[in-house]
């Protein structure tokens, strides 16, 4: 059985997309993954030493400004795969474009919300 790369629907063996939209979606993903590539990897080198950083001061220094600054490196981690769905190729092609964007998001959406709970803990706890 076969299914379309984009949207992971049911396909005879002929073709890779269910229809003209899924191809032309799928086409706009592969451009837009391209150009995100180095953006993206960018982010995740900063918000990964930020993490550390912000995680160290707030273990040595002061708690309050390091777990708020924990709360920002994962904020722009939250808002920069909201914006740049796109999972790695592995994940891509066991779960489809269309699923792997929605993971991705989520993933993104669960960051956000790591980082809400830290801005709260920044403010009232510590
Ligand atoms: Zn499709």
């Amino acid at each position: 059985m076969k299914t379309c790369d984009y949207c992971a629907k049911q396909i005879d063996y002929h073709h890779q997309y269910c229809c003209d939209e899924c191809e032309k979606e799928a086409q706009l993903y592969y451009t837009r993954q391209k150009r995100s590539e180095r953006p993206v990897s960018i982010v995740n080198v900063i918000a990964f030493f930020g993490a550390i950083i912000g995680g160290f001061c707030a273990a040595i220094f002061d708690p309050q400004k390091g777990t708020a600054f924990c709360a920002v490196m994962l904020t722009l981690l939250g808002i920069t795969y909201l914006i740049f769905p796109y999972a790695p190729d592995g994940i891509v092609k066991k779960h489809k474009i269309l699923k792997s964007i929605k993971l991705i998001r989520s993933i993104a959406i669960g960051f956000l919300a790591m980082a809400a709970v830290l801005f709260v803990l920044a403010i009232f706890v510590f």
